[in-house]
């Protein structure tokens, strides 16, 4: 009966098998063993996406609409904190169960897995390295629970790879910092609480004078642009932050005067790990979509996954997604060892999102017609995929990274 449906094109009913197609699939990862506590974890996640994200995530995308309660249900189990101490209210879990989380939700919805991926890699991770004991609590507890989230401006419109050369300036006034510039493309930004913000304190010191900063939201002086009207992740925000004259407190700086560019650089190897998980998770949706449907469909009277040109496309695909998916969990398993892991984090990062790209290009053909409508979610997995390879670093970005890392350790 199914198989009928599909292969009439049916839309209703194609759209309701595809949207069973992660329960029909259902396999704990069998890349590696996982821990208990994880393959529980994974778990979770995989049955929070299919109910709350999966059913609601087309609808999302269409309307720009950001996932408020689905978000504040997230905090409740802990999504939004999950390397977080428990002392400040976080899960204390590890990267690796957060990669995990973030490919499982990003699976349902890419949109949601960008929002929790920022809240958690780029606003909590560098308070929870960087900041004093006061900061801590007072900026990471009231961002677990979902009724407030973070977001992290670093690009600026003159300059986004080369973020060093930021013209955002701070200067201090008193016992104030008078923050002036725009960021550019901040996501959540429409949604979020805070920002941790990077302007220059001293320009003579280039990247050295740059120093990061936590400003709440809304705040004097601080405006939000147009929301940006993007391919995909368009649940998610994506905003300029422009800055007029804003004042903030003196001890709202965070770590040292100066260290910013570094705090920015550590913050985006973590945020990387999430990037890549979010580009699994996007890939893994692909690629089931385009097995249940190459099962389903009937071409010149058969399954058309009994054609050897569908074959070699599925297995492609899988080969990439499971390269990627080893590369990022070793990123992960590194930074909880306390490796060094940017080499590692940037190789996840590059992996992952290329894969995303070409695994949901080819779901998007093995569905033919059906792929290129919104009927199915394949469209939109293509969309969303693209995205992976631009934001925390581009794929030149992530090479270059790779390759100096690569000749530092050559050279000693
Ligand atoms: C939807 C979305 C969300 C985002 N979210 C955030 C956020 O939350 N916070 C934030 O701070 N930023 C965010 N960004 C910004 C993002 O990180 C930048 O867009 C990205 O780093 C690229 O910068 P750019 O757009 O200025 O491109 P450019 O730096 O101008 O690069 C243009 C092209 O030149 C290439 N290029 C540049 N330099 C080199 C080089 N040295 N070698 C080889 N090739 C090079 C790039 O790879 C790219 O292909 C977001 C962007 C988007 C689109």
């Amino acid at each position: 009966m199914a198989a009928t449906l599909l292969a009439r094109g049916g839309g209703a009913a194609a759209r309701a098998l595809t949207f069973g197609c992660l329960r029909q699939l259902h396999t704990v990862y069998q890349t590696v063993e996982l821990p208990e506590t994880h393959q529980m974890l994974c778990q979770t996640c995989r049955d929070f996406a299919e109910k709350e994200l999966v059913p609601i995530a087309a609808q999302l995308d269409k309307e720009h609409r950001f996932p408020a309660e689905q978000v504040k249900k997230m905090g409740a189990l802990g999504l939004l904190a999950m390397d977080v101490p428990e002392e400040y209210e976080g899960a204390g879990l590890d990267y690796l169960a957060y990669s995990i989380a973030v490919e499982e939700i990003s699976r349902g919805c890419a949109s949601t897995g960008v929002i929790m991926s920022v809240n958690n890699s780029l606003y909590l991770g560098p308070i929870l390295k960087f900041g004093s004991e006061e900061q801590k609590h007072q900026w990471i507890a009231p961002f677990t629970s979902g009724d407030k989230i973070g977001c992290f401006a670093l690009s600026e419109p003159g300059n986004g790879s080369d973020a060093g050369a930021a013209s955002t300036v701070a200067r201090l006034d008193g016992n104030e910092w008078v923050l002036n510039g725009t960021k550019a493309w901040i996501t959540n930004a429409w949604d979020a609480s805070a920002v941790v913000v990077f302007a220059t304190t001293d320009k003579s010191q280039k990247h050295k004078g740059i120093s990061a900063f936590l400003v709440p939201m809304p705040t004097p002086g601080l405006s939000l642009g147009k929301k940006e009207d993007k391919l995909g992740i368009r649940a998610s925000s994506t905003a300029n932050l422009i800055f007029e004259d804003c004042r903030i407190p003196k001890a709202n700086l965070l770590g040292q005067q100066g260290m910013g560019f570094k705090i920015a650089m550590q913050t985006l190897d973590s945020g990387r790990i999430g990037i890549a998980s979010q580009a699994l998770g996007i890939a893994q949706a692909a690629l089931d979509c385009a097995v249940d449907y190459a099962e389903k469909r009937l071409a010149f009277g058969s399954p058309i996954s009994k054609l050897q040109a569908i074959q070699f496309k599925l297995a492609d695909m899988a080969l990439a997604l499971e390269g990627a998916r080893l590369l990022t969990w070793r990123a992960a398993m590194l930074k909880d060892n306390g490796k060094p892991y940017t080499k590692e984090a940037a190789m996840a990062k590059l992996a992952a999102s290329e894969a995303a790209t070409a695994i949901s290009h080819q779901a998007l053909q093995i569905l033919g017609g059906m792929g290129y409508v919104t009927e199915m979610p394949a469209e939109r997995h293509y969309r969303d995929a693209r995205i992976t390879e631009i934001y925390e670093g581009t794929s030149e970005i992530q090479r270059l990274v790779i390759a100096g890392q690569l000749l530092k350790e050559y050279r000693g």
